[in-house]
């Protein structure tokens, strides 16, 4: 249950110590689980999974918009709740 001491940053697929983020989903990768692509003037450090999907940039907005549609429901729960005791 020890870490294996000090504040390493590892690798968000195998575990081992990372070298950087992803750029686009900002998880931590080492040097092995990362792909370098070039895009217009810069080279980006992308993690596999974003290297081969492409599309996880869209699951957190999905997970924002159902976040947003529940709490919307519990306010309208809670305004359907007041108007139902007047
Ligand atoms: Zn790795
Ligand atoms: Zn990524």
């Amino acid at each position: 249950m020890t870490d294996g001491g000090g504040p390493v940053t590892r690798c968000a697929l195998c575990g081992r110590p990372a070298s950087g983020p992803c750029a686009r989903c900002r998880r931590s990768v080492c040097a092995d689980c990362c792909e370098l692509t070039s895009g217009g003037a810069a080279t980006f450090a992308l993690c596999l999974t974003c290297a081969r999907g492409g599309s996880s940039l869209r699951r957190p907005w999905l997970h924002l918009t159902l976040w947003l549609l529940a709490i919307t429901a519990g306010v309208v729960a809670v305004g359907l709740g007041l108007a139902a005791l007047r």
